[in-house]
């Protein structure tokens, strides 16, 4: 077993702390986040090998290299279980080429059909098993309730991935109307003993703003801890164990694509990735730090373009910066979270820089990084941004020319890595099934605006109807199971509650006492 502890990103949390704890936890004490002390390296040769074993041994490999402090055979079968028959295919994250230097790397083939369960499907396993051993060295004496705010994508792969695993439970707040009819459903059909779904009335800033404060309301807490013997947790982005398992694919794709000729082996390629809270490209980044032959990291934003103007200036602002609804809602941010620990690697890890840069951000609503750590962010990553005029045009150009549809958040960087491409090929990361965007696909086929209304015999239909009618017109063949026959499953949960946090603790009451 390799050895790796996890210190925290602005040096505030005491000593650095084992995996299992890490991922326990999520967020470190003091705001900042775990980063490992070590990143492990991987020959070329090792690199290449990968291909050589099944995707579940390739994350296992990955895992060890990292340090987790569990025995290699629970490694081994908790990777078999998160990568196996619940991907509709045996290469889980298949990449599919669109000509010599242009590869899509498909990472929707999870239960949920989007990228969220490339994660999501792996980290329940490792929170459970993390926990499992906290409590036999007698550090906890608890379960967990995670509790997740979200716009679509995260709560639907969160609840998939939690469901009727030990010692934890699970409950998901959307805002009421402000999800898709697929993800309305597909959160709202969720099977499980240990699972509940609530719509909250507001937005999803409300519902976050919501659930913060639940977090940070400390006699809540100690009630919980008293009366039900839970503590609660959280399973988003920022938790260091859905980021590992997104170096995973990184490192297995160079592998697969000179397994399969596309590369010679240590050729450099780019990867190009559509970004919002900055966690899938920061993976892309730590699978570069491993030896991974990647040259630069293109990162797509649509019109939500902070990120784009941070990596063109070296300043991050949100002072006068409007939210923008887009065709690509799992990129609309303002706060993208794992950017810090990408600072914290570039300053050398310096935990002052960051701590001040993120404090400057809270206060100011703004910072600027110094020359130093911004010619490193320049030597590794470029950065555009696209109009949702572009990206619906792109779902259609690329369909015309490859008869292969893109869903808004590919499209985004599709067209991303057409403009910042250079002559290595290209492994464009593709975040979301199609079907899980079925209006705005359609959109772009049609020729119509972003924003405008559907014409009225297709504004009726349910998603799961408009899906077909997108398949009977493309001639394309398929649609994911766990999407195609939504209409039919029953409605499990139905409760809508205030966004209020004396709204959301008595909810969580509730649940906890009806499944005591
Ligand atoms: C979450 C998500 C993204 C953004 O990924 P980050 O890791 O937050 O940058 C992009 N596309 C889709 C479909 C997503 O669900």
């Amino acid at each position: 077993m390799v050895e790796n502890l996890y210190r925290d990103t602005r040096g505030r949390a005491g000593d650095p702390v084992p995996f299992t704890q890490a991922v326990v936890d999520g967020l470190a004490a003091g705001g900042g986040l775990y980063v490992p002390e070590h990143i492990p390296h991987f020959t070329l040769d090792e690199i290449v090998d990968l291909a050589s074993v099944p995707y579940a041994q390739r994350a296992a490999r990955v895992y060890k290299a990292f340090g987790v402090d569990l025995p290699d055979e629970t490694v081994d079968t908790l990777m078999a279980a998160a990568y196996g028959s619940n991907f509709d295919t045996e290469d889980i994250c298949p990449i599919t080429s669109l000509d010599d230097k242009t590869h899509v790397l498909e990472l929707w083939h999870g239960p949920t059909s989007a990228f969220k369960d490339m994660a999501l499907q792996c980290l329940p396993l490792f929170f459970s098993a993390s926990a499992e051993k906290l409590r036999a060295q007698g550090a906890i004496d608890h379960t967990f309730l995670i509790l997740v705010a979200t716009s679509g994508d995260t709560g639907k792969a969160a609840l998939e991935g939690f469901a009727d695993k030990p010692g934890v439970q699970i409950g998901v707040l959307y805002p009421e109307g402000g999800v898709s009819d697929i993800q309305h459903k597909q959160m709202a059909t969720q099977t499980g003993d240990n699972v509940m779904v609530w719509a909250v009335r507001g937005n999803f800033d409300d519902c976050q703003t919501g659930v913060k404060r639940t977090f940070s309301d400390k006699q809540f807490a100690e009630e919980l801890q008293k009366v039900h013997h839970v503590a609660l947790s959280s399973a988003n982005s920022i938790n260091w164990g859905r980021l590992l398992p997104q170096v995973v694919y990184y490192v297995s794709s160079y592998a697969v694509l000179v397994a399969q000729g596309k590369v010679a082996a240590g050729d450099p390629i780019d990867v190009c990735v559509p970004t919002g809270n900055f966690g899938n490209i920061l993976a892309a980044w730590y699978a570069k730090q491993m030896g991974t032959p990647i040259e630069r990291l293109l990162c797509a934003s649509n019109e939500n373009r902070v990120l784009a103007d941070f990596i063109n200036t070296g300043t991050y602002d949100i002072r006068d910066r409007p939210f923008v609804l887009t065709p690509s809602p799992s990129m609309d941010i303002l706060v993208s979270s794992n950017l810090e620990r990408q600072l914290f690697e570039l300053t050398g890890r310096d935990p002052q820089a960051i701590a001040s840069w993120m404090d400057d951000l809270a206060r100011e609503r703004a910072f600027r990084v110094d020359p130093d750590t911004f010619a490193k962010l320049r030597a590794d990553f470029a950065s555009d941004s696209v109009s949702s005029e572009d990206c619906l045009k792109t779902i259609k150009d690329v369909y015309d020319e490859h008869s292969y549809l893109l869903d808004p958040h590919t499209a985004v960087a599709f067209e991303v890595a057409q403009r910042l491409r250079s002559d290595n090929p290209v492994l464009i990361a593709s975040t979301a099934h199609w079907a899980k965007f079925g209006p705005n696909v359609y959109r772009g086929l049609h020729g119509i605006a972003p924003g405008e209304d559907l014409p009225a015999e297709v504004a009726s239909l349910t998603g799961c109807q408009l899906n077909r009618l997108i398949v009977k017109e493309t001639d394309l063949p398929f649609i994911p199971a766990g999407l195609a026959s939504l209409d039919e499953a029953p409605l499990r949960f139905t409760e809508t509650i205030d966004a209020g946090e004396a709204s959301i603790e008595d909810a969580t009451r509730a649940f906890l006492s009806r499944n005591q």
